[in-house]
């Protein structure tokens, strides 16, 4: 997994902070049924030199603003 180097601070989709980002190139799949430790997991389009990728931002369920017995 692929982790940028420069990660903002907060996420840029919808300004949050987050537990961890990871850059991902191809396609990928993402399932969050039942995940005991992220709530949601925003994506942020970015262009590298190797082309199109996307930026995942993962968020834990009190990141995300639920409560954690959810
Ligand atoms: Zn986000």
């Amino acid at each position: 997994m692929y982790v940028p180097d420069d990660p903002p601070e907060n996420c840029p989709a919808c300004g949050a902070p987050y537990a961890s980002v990871s850059r991902h190139a191809g396609g990928f799949m993402v399932n969050l049924i039942d995940n005991e430790r992220y709530r949601r997991v925003c994506f942020h389009p970015v262009g590298t030199s190797a082309g199109a990728a996307f930026d995942c931002f993962h968020h834990t369920h009190r990141q995300a603003g639920g409560s954690v017995d959810e």
